[in-house]
C-alpha cells in the first residue's frame, strides 16, 4: 500500500513537472484539465517492453551499431532535460528507407525510420523528431489513449502475458497511431522546450516541418508519410512552431550548432 501511494505521489509530481515545463514552453496560463492516465509508470514500463519485443519481431532493426549508438546518444541529451525522468528514453533506427516515419511506445522506446532519417539535413532536426515522440510520453499520452482503444482489462492481460495475439496487434497498431490534435500540439511544444534546453536551436523543428512539407506536395497525401499523416496540418503545425520559437532570443539560437557535419558523417554516409 505505501509503495502503492508513493507511487501514485510520484506521477503526480511528475505530472506537475510536465505541467510546469508547458507553462514555460507555450506560455499559457491555462492548461488542460489532467489527462485520464490509469496506467502507472510500472505498467506503462512493462507493456513497453512487451510491446517493443513485438515490434522487434515485426520491424528490420538497422544493423549498424555506431548508428544506433549515435541516435541514443542524442537521445540521452533529450532525455536528461526533459520534464519526465521516470522512464528511459531508448530510440532504436529501423531500416525502411522509404518509410518517413517515427513513434514512440508506453514507457519510453521509440523508434525511428531511416526514411525520415535521409530527409533530415542535420542532428539538431532528427533531435526536433525525437523530442516530440519525447513529448508523448512525456506527458504520458499512451495511458490516455491506449485505455480509450484497448480498455483497461485487455491491457492489464497484455500485462500479464496473457494474451500474445493483443500485444502483437496493438503494437502493430502503434506504429501508425492517432493521438488526439490536442496531444499533437502538446507534444511539438514539449520539443521545442526540450530542443532549447539540450543546447540545440529549436528552429530545427521548423525547417524539418518545412522539409516534411515540401514532401507531402510532391508525393500527395502519401500514405508513405505517416509522420505527418497521422498528425494535424503541416501547414498548422508549423504556425505553432513559429509562434514558439518567438520566445527564444535570436541571437543565441543563431549561435547554436546544428551538426550538419556529424550527421552527414554518422548518418547520411551509412544511408543508401
Ligand atoms: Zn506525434
Amino acid at each position: 500500500m505505501a509503495m502503492r501511494k508513493s507511487l501514485l505521489v510520484g506521477g503526480l509530481m511528475q505530472l506537475a513537472a510536465v505541467a510546469a515545463f508547458l507553462v514555460m514552453a507555450c506560455g499559457c496560463e491555462t492548461l488542460p484539465a489532467p489527462p485520464i492516465n490509469i496506467l502507472s509508470t510500472q505498467q506503462e514500463v512493462q507493456l513497453g517492453r512487451e510491446l517493443a519485443d513485438e515490434i522487434e519481431k515485426q520491424k528490420p532493426i538497422h544493423g549498424d551499431a555506431e548508428l544506433q549508438e549515435y541516435v541514443r546518444g542524442i537521445g540521452r541529451r533529450l532525455a536528461r532535460v526533459a520534464p519526465r525522468r521516470d522512464v528511459e528514453y531508448r530510440f532504436t533506427v529501423i531500416d525502411e528507407p522509404d518509410t518517413v516515419n517515427a513513434f514512440a511506445l508506453p514507457g519510453g522506446h521509440m523508434y525511428l525510420y531511416t526514411g525520415l532519417m535521409r530527409l533530415a539535413e542535420n542532428e539538431a532536426e532528427l533531435a526536433g523528431v525525437m523530442a516530440h515522440e519525447i513529448g508523448h510520453v512525456a506527458a504520458r499520452h499512451h495511458g490516455e489513449r491506449l485505455t480509450r482503444m484497448y480498455g483497461y482489462n485487455l491491457l492489464v492481460r497484455v500485462l500479464l502475458g496473457d494474451d500474445p495475439g493483443a500485444a502483437a496487434n496493438i503494437a502493430s497498431n502503434l506504429v501508425e497511431m492517432n493521438f488526439s490534435r490536442e496531444n499533437e500540439r502538446e507534444a511539438d511544444a514539449i520539443a521545442v522546450e526540450l530542443l532549447w534546453r539540450a543546447g540545440y536551436d529549436p528552429g530545427a523543428m521548423l525547417t524539418f516541418m518545412e522539409k516534411m512539407r515540401e514532401q507531402e506536395q510532391r508525393r500527395g497525401a502519401a500514405p508513405s508519410l505517416p509522420f505527418l499523416s497521422s498528425h494535424p496540418p503541416t501547414q498548422e503545425r508549423i504556425a505553432l512552431i513559429r509562434q514558439h520559437l518567438a520566445r527564444y532570443p535570436a541571437d543565441e539560437r543563431a549561435q547554436r550548432s546544428a551538426y550538419t557535419a556529424e550527421y552527414r558523417e554518422q548518418v547520411l554516409n551509412r544511408l543508401p
